[in-house]
């Protein structure tokens, strides 16, 4: 399920805002808006209301002015950006370099 952040908090603390994606011939904010087109097919979110927001994201097309694109660029956060968390979760794992390192 999405989250419910305010869009600016979430954004602040993006890590996936600086990539831009060119995905089906059209650049997207991130990569988590690219892919939600195929994640939704794969995990049937098509009728979650919750997920609206993402559904409803129009990327960048092709026959975009330079200035349509130079905004595209440009922009802050977007609606969408509540729907990501709006504080990190650090994810501790082992590590990879001393697995096997005792025997
Ligand atoms: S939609 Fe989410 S992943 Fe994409 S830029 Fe906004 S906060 Fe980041």
């Amino acid at each position: 399920m999405p989250f419910e952040s305010k869009p600016d908090a979430a954004f602040k603390i993006c890590m996936q805002k600086t990539c831009t994606q060119l995905h089906r011939n059209q650049l997207f904010k991130c990569p988590a808006l690219s892919l939600y087109s195929l994640l939704e097919k794969r995990l049937r979110l098509e009728d979650i209301p919750r997920w609206k927001l993402f559904r409803d994201y129009r990327a960048c097309s092709p026959d975009a002015t330079d200035a349509e694109v130079r905004t595209f660029i440009a922009t802050g956060p977007i609606p969408q950006c509540g729907l990501c968390p709006s504080r990190r979760i650090p994810f501790h794992h082992p590590d990879p370099t001393l697995v096997g390192a005792d025997s």
